[in-house]
């Protein structure tokens, strides 16, 4: 049954698994009780996350580990519910396919609550605010939104920042990676004129690349989510239950603080 499920899994999701890599480390809970697991998870005492581990400070790798704010909330709730965290690490726009198809428990990754993305997955109450942001050159003319009309947009592909400049902006010619940091690595090469990305990994990039900056007016305002699969309440549940413990406990205060800093309001993040 479960190889069978497996299987399928496989020729449904072929191109998530081609694209897909380990993360390392097996264990981010540590402390995970494997024996007092509440719901059934794909692969049994185990809750396996599925993410793209390109987008610091959510999920990005240290070594051969995947660490950020996701990793730490996966890690979080695994352990709540007696499980021991797996992550897989793989393309962002593979994460989907593979909640749908039963290769991972869940999809976090600074993943934004979208109506096209709620007719294939379930989404948990948001666990944070977030927004897309424009990165330039320091001597860009490129000064405000309305500036990018006609202009080479880099993004990653599938994520909100695509759909914005794909929809959003006249004229553009949309060019799409698949990580953010070939994207602002298009623009450092003069192959795009901007990336659209959102606001906590921009600054992770303008800090990592002198010479690049980002624009004051954030695009969008989103909310980022746990995805589950569709009808999977019991799981659901759980994880809304523990989101909303590591609200009132200061846990998500404590990993925000963390990976973040003073950073903590997208005004503050978009400058
Ligand atoms: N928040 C964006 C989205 O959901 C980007 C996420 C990402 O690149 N990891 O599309």
């Amino acid at each position: 049954m479960k190889s069978l499920k497996k299987l399928l899994a496989l020729s449904a999701a072929a191109a998530v698994l081609m694209s897909m890599a380990g993360c390392g480390s097996k264990t981010e809970s540590g402390t995970g009780d494997t024996g007092s697991a509440s719901v059934s998870t794909v692969s049994e005492g185990k809750l396996i996350w599925a993410t793209n581990a390109e987008f610091e400070p959510y999920e990005y790798r240290e070594g051969d580990q995947v660490v950020g704010i996701d990793a730490d909330i996966s890690a979080y709730i695994a352990e709540q519910l007696g499980l021991e965290a797996q992550c897989e690490d793989m393309a962002f726009d593979s994460i989907i396919a593979a909640v749908q198809s039963g290769k991972a428990d869940m999809g976090i990754a600074g993943m934004t609550i979208e109506e096209d993305r709620l007719e294939n997955v379930d989404f948990s109450t948001p666990y944070t605010d977030a927004g897309q942001v424009i990165i330039v050159k320091e001597d860009s003319p490129i000064k405000t939104p309305a500036d990018l009309a006609g202009k080479t947009i880099a993004v990653q592909s599938g994520t909100t920042g695509d759909t914005y400049a794909t929809d959003n902006v006249d004229g553009a010619t949309v060019d799409r990676y698949s990580k953010g940091a070939e994207a602002v690595m298009a623009v450092l090469q003069n192959k795009a004129d901007a990336v659209i990305i959102d606001n906590r990994p921009a600054n992770a990039y303008v800090e990592k690349n002198p010479g690049l900056i980002i624009l004051d007016e954030p695009l969008t305002v989103e909310q980022y989510a746990i995805a589950v699969k569709k009808g999977n309440t019991a799981l659901l549940n759980e994880i809304n239950r523990i989101l909303a413990e590591m609200e009132e406990n200061g846990k998500m205060a404590e990993i925000m603080a963390k990976y973040l800093g003073g950073n903590e309001d997208l005004s503050e993040a978009a400058e």
